[in-house]
């Protein structure tokens, strides 16, 4: 079995979702008391949200390499970045990284092509919906029609993000929100949604909507499972 780097703390509480269900997919492969070989390296969240909101992706980019690189040394064989909105220093850490990464929209965009599906909608932080680096790989790597909320849904979302489920809040009024905001993506030719920031699995889940979800921390950990057990 390889294994598993992951690049956690963005924040702790999707990274925890990450270690519980990387393990309970090698248990169900291979059954007993077999779990997961995971190398983790969880980073303190608080100074590096402040870099994002200043949008100082340099210091950014030096801190999460840093802790990457620190990852590769410990001896993991591929690496996760266990948070979407990071992806958008992929190019960096990949450049000085010698282990490969697995990227967090690859790994969706190929359960989202298995169902044929074309056209998504997508929820994260505003940086995931509003740059390029996220939308732009779905698009040009994947050939996926992106579609995103209207502004003042997508602070909101955001705002959800990193006021409530980054802190370990899940609550009704915002996941009524988030339920509206599918709906209305839905309405636009969505035909499903990419939850595509890593603690939105806390709010929502398939059984509160019949439009189809596509969790990221699912599909991402599910991705390193196969990939730690294939030759
Ligand atoms: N975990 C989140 C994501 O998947 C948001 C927090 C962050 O900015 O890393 O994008």
């Amino acid at each position: 079995m390889k294994k598993i780097g992951l690049l956690g703390g963005m924040s702790w509480e999707s990274t925890a979702a990450y270690y519980r269900l990387i393990n309970e997919g090698v248990k169900s492969t291979r059954g007993g008391l077999h779990s997961a070989e995971m190398i983790l390296y969880s980073v303190d969240f608080a100074p590096i949200e402040k870099l994002m909101q200043s949008a100082d992706w340099d210091g950014v980019g030096e801190k999460i390499t840093d802790a990457a690189l620190r990852v590769g040394r410990a001896g993991a064989d591929f690496l996760l970045i266990c948070t979407n909105t990071m992806h958008i220093c992929a190019p960096r850490i990949e450049a000085a990284l010698s282990i490969p990464l697995l990227h967090i929209a690859d790994a969706t965009a190929e359960a989202l092509l298995e169902r044929g599906i074309g056209k998504v909608g997508l929820l994260g932080t505003a940086f995931t919906m509003e740059e390029a680096f996220y939308k732009g790989r779905l698009k040009d790597k994947h050939g996926l029609e992106v579609l995103v909320p209207e502004r003042g849904d997508r602070a909101f979302v955001n705002g959800v993000i990193f006021d409530e489920l980054c802190c370990g809040v899940a609550c009704g009024p915002s996941k009524e929100g988030y339920l509206r905001i599918i709906e209305d993506l839905a309405a636009r030719g969505a035909e499903g949604i990419i939850l595509g920031c890593t603690e939105i699995g806390m709010l929502i889940s398939q059984e509160d909507t019949d439009v189809p979800l596509f969790d990221t921390t699912e599909l991402h950990a599910k991705k390193a499972v196969a990939l730690a057990m294939s030759e």
